[in-house]
């Protein structure tokens, strides 16, 4: 089959987000003319400077791309270690919990500085052109063309692209189109929660006002704060809150409700939040979206990566390091068919999808675990033993690391999953276990589900 960019060996990329850009650096690196069209401008032209500083937590899986991609060297220097969760009780004390072993991290990144710097990478290659200010409104299947609105005139623009990849998020318009073609199937979902970014300032003199090595969590039940650092010594903070009910945002409507809520839930995070009030007012309170769709191309020339393929709640922290992922495996697919986008396109597509579906839902089960287990004590103690059972025998990976720390499939993920809650009901429920979380007991119970798991 030939390659349906032809000879020239081109490409267009609709949305210059975090995927789309690396996406882009990673064609660029293969010799392709890449044209990146975004409906936003240029955020190199504003240089991204001021306004609020919004993070992400990026794991093995992103950076495992970023590597592929040959550029660790520029995106290492702005990120910040967070080896484990600090949770926050609501009388104030502190409880820290690794998230692996002694060597393994999640790192907060700054979204637009990590964006940005994806942007002036994929500047580098001469083969890149950009179309910023051009929002994509339809394609058309059949000739094949796409066309883009010009948002700073109006004028609609249609031009060929007989190789079309859609990383242009959520609400991608790549994936519209395709919604409208037979037997593609699409659901979306939005959860009860919405959320508000907050701010930590920095304290007098630039430092942090709390632990920077940590990923800070004020877990409340059907609700939690979080908080991450950036390198400019201030933290981004995230309240997840049911948009309806007893406690939720529509119940926010003052200055006095606000502060009341803060003191009673986050009485220790309040001293360090001057803004409180002005950020509460002053960000919008955004929505929580899933999506699912089948399949994720069309023909042999249009893909969805990232969001547009995947949007998941950001409750474990790979929305983004899933669509990175993306990237790393169309690489090295690229070279298994010998840069034949009629077999990646489809293999791609039916291989990739159960790990979409899987990191959706192991996102939402770990919303539960953070904002409800992370502070129960019998979820602490499994923690605690499965930290040791992964020391003692390293072919167990707890479900945490199997996601953040190595690249093992998300739906394995997932079946390892069920299988763990099963080996921890167990272990949980052997006599004294508070006493003999680490004794012979445990072991025996251990042994024999890691036998029964290898068929023994
Ligand atoms: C509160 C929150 C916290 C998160 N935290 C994490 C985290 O800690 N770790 C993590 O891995 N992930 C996290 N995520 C998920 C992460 O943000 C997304 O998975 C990631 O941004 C997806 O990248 P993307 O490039 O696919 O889509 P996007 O980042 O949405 O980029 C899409 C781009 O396409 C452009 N676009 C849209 N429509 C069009 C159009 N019609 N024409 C042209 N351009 C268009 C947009 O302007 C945008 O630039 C979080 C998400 C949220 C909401």
């Amino acid at each position: 089959m030939p390659d349906p960019s032809n000879s020239k060996k081109k490409a267009v990329v609709v949305g210059a987000g975090l995927v789309g850009a690396l996406w882009t650096v990673f064609l660029a690196r293969r010799g392709y003319q890449v044209d990146l069209y975004e409906r936003r401008s240029d955020m190199r032209a504003a240089g991204y400077v001021g306004g609020r500083s919004i993070n992400l937590a990026m794991s093995v899986r992103g950076w495992a791309a970023i590597d592929k991609a040959g550029i660790r060297e520029k995106i290492e220097k702005v990120a910040i270690a967070m080896p484990g969760r600090m949770m926050h009780s609501e009388t104030g004390e502190l409880s820290y919990q690794p998230y692996g072993k002694a060597d393994e991290a999640i790192y907060s990144v700054s979204r637009g500085g990590l964006n940005l710097e994806l942007l002036h990478i994929a500047g580098t290659f001469p083969d890149v052109n950009f179309y910023f200010d051009h929002r994509c409104v339809d394609l058309d299947l059949q000739n094949p063309t796409i066309t883009f609105e010009d948002t700073t005139t109006g004028l609609l623009k249609t031009v060929e692209a007989p190789l079309i990849f859609g990383a242009d998020g959520a609400f991608s318009a790549v994936r519209y189109a395709l919604q409208r073609t037979d037997r593609f199937n699409y659901t979306q979902q939005y959860i009860e929660h919405g959320y508000k970014e907050l701010t930590i300032p920095p304290a007098p003199g630039g430092k942090h006002r709390i632990d920077p090595n940590a990923l800070h969590i004020w877990p409340r039940g059907n609700f939690m704060l979080i908080a991450l650092p950036n390198a400019d010594g201030s933290f981004t903070c995230t309240l997840f809150l049911p948009f309806e009910g007893a406690v939720s945002f529509e119940k926010l409507t003052t200055d006095v409700a606000v502060r009341d809520f803060f003191d009673r839930y986050f009485s220790d995070a309040v001293p360090h939040m001057p803004t409180l009030i002005d950020d509460f007012w002053g960000n919008p309170t955004a929505s929580l979206v899933t999506t699912k769709c089948d399949p994720w191309h069309w023909q042999n020339r249009i893909l969805l990566i990232g969001d547009a393929a995947h949007a998941i709640v950001p409750f474990y922290g790979q929305g983004m390091n899933a669509g990175f992922e993306d990237c790393t495996i169309l690489d090295t697919m690229y070279d298994e068919y010998n840069g034949d986008w009629s077999g990646i396109i489809p293999d791609f597509s039916r291989q990739r999808k159960p790990d979409g579906d899987a990191i959706l839902e192991l996102a939402l089960r770990n919303f539960i675990e953070m904002r409800d287990l992370v502070g129960d004590p019998m979820f602490l103690l499994r923690k605690k033993i499965a930290a040791w059972l992964h020391e003692e025998y390293p072919d167990f990976i707890p479900v945490y690391s199997m996601v953040s720390f190595t690249n093992i499939p998300y739906h394995v993920a997932l079946h390892e999953h069920d299988r763990q809650n099963e080996l921890f009901r167990e272990i949980l429920a052997l006599p004294d276990i508070e006493a003999n979380w680490n004794g012979p007991a445990v072991r025996e119970c251990f042994e024999r589900w890691m036998a029964e798991s290898a068929g023994l």
